[in-house]
């Protein structure tokens, strides 16, 4: 590292949201990766990211008339990429894979390297296809040409590097390409393991257990993902039989993070019985502010209270144009309304608000209450589609109340966080790592209803800058726990949130006030750079 200056970081991702239609992401891991690359540029940090060129990006997801999700994989063009003229090539199943490197430095973001299979001459040319598209054989063929490509790229692009972070356990294999390297200079395998691990850097992401991905080791073998350099055993001693991509990073990085602090609990108890691993601490996540936050808000905040109120009634006035312009619905302007928006998966409870109908079907019969859905789920889980589909057969329930808007992308999403007057969040804790939708909400001025999950215990002071719901109950008995938090949300929303909408106002707006004001220093990507530097990179 050159001194009297930041290290030089590598940041290694399988997805990327840098702007609605250029489709490198498929959800919360793309919008850090993309809100960080923006940072970085803005708050000038030598920071580089490397990806993978979707050819398809992940699904568009529709709804059939019957109100089933169907899967569309259009291909896209993007002329913006600039062509490097570097090409690299991993070995896959033996096999030679050529990948070529794009530039994209269009949506100010720091440099992101894209990596693409799809070229001529490539027998091996789907494996850059669709983002999340497969498991097994052609899930591990991604994560090589993204790791040990990612690392071959740098080096032909002649771009020095201290530090390399691995956002999520897919990049594990770029580790793999440090070790060969390391042995090709003369070191025995164990020094080259221990010189690795002092240039890496971890962010850990799922305190699910299921969304730790795992390999057989010979199905890692015959794939060639030990990259000439381990042996099945030294497999098996970095991630376990099968190997854990989570638990052979967590052993191959000098440091790790959680992505909030209660998530850096869950995550540190989780993984507590992995010897050798790194600490894991915690880092929340944050958000870019100009990508996702209305300046006149921000500004309004500590402003006049009539201003923040117009304002934001303008950006709910523009989500019911959408909203109706994407689903052919008028929800009403001056009743309440409720934004939910997640992957459709069932710790984050979609319809949870509907769990005891009696409680809520007045309100949104007589459209006292309203509600936008949307969110996708992953393609090949019929579970995340029957979760989808609930929310469809709600809408049809309550045509005037509820929608659902399908495709979630970053459009649908920018609006949302604008322009709903409160954003719910009920998973079941503590499986919420963060959920960086509710910082967007918070500095919109929208008011965030949740569970003391992922950020919001940090942020959360009841009833000042929104609410919680509960206090923090958990219970791995999920019967208990479901009906635990049921109560507590009909409690919070029938006797606070409601009568504040429609009976204080005044008390509504300083709400809104304070959410901004509270949140938009706090959670702006500024402040997650500068403890990645300080507790991360340079520690
Ligand atoms: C912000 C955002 C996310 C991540 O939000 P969570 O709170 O983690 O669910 C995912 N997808 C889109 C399109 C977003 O804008």
């Amino acid at each position: 590292m050159p001194s009297n200056s930041q290290p030089r970081v590598a940041y290694f991702c399988m997805e990327y949201a840098l702007q609605s239609n250029f489709k490198m992401y498929a959800g919360g891991l793309g919008i850090l990766a993309g809100d960080y690359l923006k940072g970085a540029k803005d708050h000038k940090f030598p920071i580089v990211g490397i990806g993978i060129k979707w050819k398809q990006g992940y699904t568009d997801q529709r709804i059939s008339p019957e109100g089933k999700a169907i899967d569309t994989y259009p291909i896209y063009n993007y002329p913006f990429l600039k062509d490097t003229g570097v090409t690299v090539s991993v070995t896959i199943r033996k096999r030679e894979v050529k990948c070529k490197v794009w530039l994209c430095d269009k949506f100010g973001n720091a440099p992101l390297y894209l990596l693409d299979t799809d070229i001529p001459g490539n027998e091996d040319n789907w494996i850059t296809g669709q983002l999340y598209g497969w498991f097994g054989e052609e899930r591990i063929a991604q994560e090589m040409v993204l790791g040990i490509g990612g690392v071959k790229a740098l080096r032909a692009l002649k771009i020095p590097v201290d530090v390399y972070h691995f956002n999520e356990g897919h990049a594990l294999f770029a580790g793999f390409e440090l070790v060969r390297e390391q042995m090709k200079r003369g070191k025995s395998f164990e020094e080259a393991l221990r010189a690795s691990r002092q240039q890496i850097v971890f962010t850990t992401h799922t305190p699910v257990v299921q969304g730790n991905e795992s390999h057989y080791l010979d199905r890692l073998m015959y794939m060639g993902a030990d990259n000439g350099s381990f042996s099945k055993q030294q497999l098996k001693q970095l991630g376990g039989s099968p190997f854990n991509m989570t638990v052979g990073a967590l052993r191959l990085s000098r440091k790790a993070n959680a992505v909030a602090q209660l998530h850096a609990k869950t995550a540190n108890k989780m993984w507590q019985g992995v010897k050798g691993r790194a600490e894991i601490i915690g880092i929340t996540n944050a958000i870019h502010v100009p990508t996702w936050v209305d300046k006149r808000i921000l500004r309004a905040a500590d402003g006049m209270s009539g201003e923040i109120w117009k304002w934001h009634q303008e950006n709910k006035k523009n989500l019911l144009t959408f909203i109706y312009e994407r689903t052919g619905v008028r929800l009403k302007q001056n009743s309440l309304l409720i934004g939910f928006s997640r992957r459709a998966v069932p710790y984050k409870r979609s319809d949870f608000i509907f769990s005891d109908r009696s409680k809520v079907d007045r309100l949104f019969k007589t459209g006292k209450l309203q509600i936008v859905f949307s969110g996708k789920a992953h393609p090949l889980d019929d579970g995340g589609k029957q979760i989808v589909g609930n929310i469809v057969a709600l809408t049809k329930r309550y045509p005037d109340s509820v929608v659902f808007i399908e495709n979630y992308d970053m459009t649908v999403g920018s609006m949302l966080v604008r322009g709903s007057d409160v954003w719910l969040n009920n998973p079941r804790r503590p499986q919420e790592a963060s959920g960086t939708s509710g910082m967007k909400a918070a500095m919109n001025g929208v008011l965030n209803l949740s569970i003391l999950d992922g950020w919001w215990p940090e942020a959360c002071v009841h009833g000042v800058n929104g609410w919680q719901i509960g206090n923090g109950y958990e219970n791995r008995d999920e019967k208990k726990l479901d009906a635990h938090d049921q109560k507590s949300l009909y409690k919070v929303l029938l006797e606070e949130v409601l009568p504040t909408y429609y009976d204080d106002k005044k008390k509504w707006v300083e709400m809104m006030k304070q959410s901004v004001l509270t949140t938009h220093k706090p959670f702006a990507v500024k402040r997650m750079l500068q403890e990645y530097y300080t507790k991360l990179y340079t520690d």
